[in-house]
C-alpha cells in the first residue's frame, strides 16, 4: 500500500513509528494508503525550515517571484489530468469535475502571476513642505494553509500562490482524507522553481494543526473547513497573535420567484444540489419556493430531473456524481434523511439504498429531495454537505428572503428570477457573502475573493483576489523629507499641514 508522508525543505520525511491515517478509495471502501500524522515536533521542524527559507524568498523582486508562478501556472497545465486523477481517486467525484477544480485552481496561480501589480504602493508628493509620502506592501513571513477534503486542489491553490507571490513562506496542512493531490502540486512547484523550504506539506490532523497554531513563528493562518473548526482556529490562532481568515460551512439558499424559467431553475437546482455528491461549500442546499404552485411545479420537475441521474464510480464517464467522502459522512447524511423524516418533512425522492454492481463497498447515495422542510427542523438549520435538497415554501419574496437571512450561516445564496427589481433588491439585501442573480453557485472568479459572511466566514479577509493580497501582506508608510533650509531646531508640538 502507499505511504503518504511530509515534504518539508523538498524532502519526503515521516517519523518512524509515527501515527498514521488511512486514505480510501471512496468508490470501492478499499483502504488505498496510509498518510503520516505529524507530531509536534514534526510541525516545529517544518516551521524552522520555512522561516529560514523567508529571508531569501522576501527579498527577490515581485516580478522574479511572478515569473516562478508562470511556469508555475504551465506545469499545472500540463499535468492538470494527472491531478485530477489524484483527486477523484481520493475524494470520489468525477473526472470532468475534478478538472474543473483543477482549472478553478491554476486561474488563482494566473491572477497570482499579475501580483506585483497589486504591490505597488500609492504616492503623495508634498504631503507637508517638502514631504512626500509612499506606502508599500510587505509579506508578513511563515504562513500557514490548513484545507478541507471537499477541494482537494482548488482551495489549497486559493492560498499558496498568492501567499508565495506576495514574498512568504508557506506550510500546507492539506485534509488528511485526499492528501495526494495537494502533495503532487507542491512538488510541481518546487519544479517550477519555488525554493524547497519556501513551501512545505505537512500531513495530519488535530495534533498538527493546534502544533502550527500554537508556534509564535507562524504570522498567518488560512482555513477553510467546518464552521466549528473555523470558529476554533480562529479563536486560537488569534489568541496567539496570528491574521486568520477562517471559512467555515454553508447553507445556500435558492430562492424561485413564480417567474423563474422553469427548466433553467430545475436545471441550476440539479446541478448545483447533486453535483459533486453534494460535498460543494457554494452547494445549494435549500429551495425556498414563493408560493405553493411554483414549489408543486418545481418540485415535480426536480423528482423527474433526479431519477435520471447516473451515479458511479469517476472511472464511469457517464457519472453524473459519484460517492462521498467517506463511511462516516455517508451514515451521517443517512442520520440527517432519517431524522428529515421523524421531524415531519415529506422525502418525495429517496436516494438511500444505492448499489453498484462491483462497486458494493462505496459510499454512494442517490438524491434526497425533501419537501415542506420548515425552518425549526434539523435539516434547514444544519449543514448536510451530502445530496440531498429542501424545499422550503413561502408565501412571497419578503419572507423567503428573511429565512434566507436569519439562517446563522452565510456564505451564498441566489435568486432565479425575471423580474429585474426583485433581483436588485436581492443582490442588496441578502446577508451572504456571495450572490447569484440566475446563477446557483457564484463562485467569484480569481480576480475577485471569495468569502461568506456571519457563521461561514471567521475574520476579516476573503480569499483571493485583492482580499487575499490584502491579508497576505502588511502596510508600511513612509514620510520623507530632503530639507534644504536651515535647521529649525527640535520641534516639540505634533506637526500639523499647512
Ligand atoms: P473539517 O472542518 O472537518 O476539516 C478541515 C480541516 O481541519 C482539515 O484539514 C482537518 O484535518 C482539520 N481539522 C479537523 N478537525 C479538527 C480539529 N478538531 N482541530 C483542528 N483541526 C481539525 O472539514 P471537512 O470535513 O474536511 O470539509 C468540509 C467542510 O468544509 C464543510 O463544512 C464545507 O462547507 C466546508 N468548506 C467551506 C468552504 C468555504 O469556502 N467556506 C469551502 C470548502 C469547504
Amino acid at each position: 500500500m502507499e505511504s503518504i508522508e511530509h515534504l518539508i525543505g523538498g524532502k519526503k520525511t515521516s517519523e518512524a513509528g509515527g501515527r498514521l491515517g488511512p486514505v480510501f478509495n471512496p468508490a470501492t471502501g478499499i483502504q488505498i494508503a496510509d498518510v503520516a500524522l505529524a507530531s509536534a515536533d514534526e510541525i516545529s521542524k517544518a516551521i524552522e525550515i520555512a522561516d529560514s527559507a523567508f529571508s531569501e524568498w522576501s527579498s527577490r523582486t515581485p516580478i522574479n517571484r511572478a515569473r516562478v508562478m508562470y511556469r508555475y501556472k504551465q506545469l499545472l497545465e500540463k499535468h492538470a489530468e494527472e491531478l485530477a486523477e489524484l483527486v477523484s481517486r481520493e475524494h470520489g467525484k468525477t473526472l470532468p469535475d475534478a478538472l474543473g477544480s483543477v482549472q478553478r485552481g491554476i486561474e488563482v496561480v494566473e491572477f497570482a502571476c499579475g501580483i506585483p501589480q497589486l504591490l505597488k504602493g500609492e504616492y503623495s508628493s508634498s504631503v507637508g513642505s517638502d514631504v512626500d509620502s509612499y506606502n508599500t506592501r510587505k509579506p508578513l513571513g511563515v504562513c500557514v494553509g490548513i484545507t478541507p477534503f471537499n477541494f482537494p486542489a482548488m482551495v489549497p491553490l486559493w492560498m499558496f500562490p498568492i501567499a508565495l507571490a506576495c514574498g512568504n513562506t508557506f506550510i500546507l496542512k492539506p485534509s488528511e482524507k485526499d492528501p495526494s493531490c495537494p502533495f503532487r502540486m507542491v512538488e510541481l512547484a518546487h519544479e517550477a522553481g519555488v525554493p524547497p523550504g519556501a513551501l512545505n506539506v505537512v500531513n495530519g490532523d488535530k495534533e498538527a494543526v493546534d502544533a502550527l497554531l500554537a508556534d509564535s513563528r507562524v504570522k498567518a493562518v488560512s482555513f477553510v473547513g467546518s464552521s466549528p473548526i473555523a470558529e476554533y482556529v480562529y479563536h486560537l490562532g488569534t489568541a496567539n497573535n496570528k491574521r486568520v481568515q477562517a471559512l467555515g460551512g454553508a447553507k445556500n439558499h435558492m430562492i424561485v420567484m413564480p417567474d423563474a424559467d422553469s427548466n433553467r431553475t430545475v436545471d441550476a437546482l440539479v446541478g448545483s444540489a447533486f453535483g459533486s455528491a453534494g460535498e460543494r461549500c457554494m452547494a445549494i442546499s435549500v429551495a425556498v419556493c414563493v408560493g405553493d404552485e411554483t414549489a408543486n411545479r418545481i418540485r415535480d420537475d426536480l423528482i423527474t430531473a433526479t431519477s435520471k441521474l447516473k451515479i458511479g464510480p469517476y472511472t464511469d464517464p457517464e457519472a453524473d456524481y459519484g460517492p462521498v467522502n467517506t463511511k462516516h459522512q455517508l451514515d451521517k447524511i443517512i442520520g440527517y434523511v432519517e431524522k428529515g423524516e421523524q421531524e415531519g418533512a415529506k422525502l418525495v425522492a429517496d436516494g438511500r439504498g444505492v448499489s453498484l454492481q462491483g462497486y458494493e463497498g462505496g459510499y454512494f447515495l442517490g438524491p434526497c429531495i425533501f419537501d415542506h422542510v420548515t425552518t425549526d427542523m434539523t435539516i434547514y438549520q444544519e449543514e448536510i454537505f451530502g445530496p440531498v435538497l429542501s424545499i422550503v415554501r413561502a408565501s412571497e419574496y419578503g419572507e423567503a428572503l428573511r429565512m434566507a437571512n436569519e439562517h446563522p450561516l452565510g456564505n451564498g445564496a441566489a435568486i432565479f428570477t425575471n423580474n429585474g427589481g426583485v433581483a436588485r433588491h436581492f443582490v442588496d439585501h441578502a446577508q451572504v457573502g456571495m450572490v447569484g442573480v440566475n446563477v446557483p453557485i457564484p463562485v467569484p472568479v480569481a480576480s475577485h475573493s471569495f468569502g461568506g459572511w456571519k457563521g461561514s466566514l471567521f475574520g476579516d479577509h476573503a480569499m483571493h483576489g485583492p482580499e487575499g493580497v490584502r491579508f497576505y501582506t502588511k502596510l508600511k508608510t513612509a514620510t520623507i523629507t530632503w530639507p534644504d533650509g536651515e535647521n529649525a531646531g527640535p520641534e516639540f508640538s505634533i506637526p500639523v499641514l499647512s
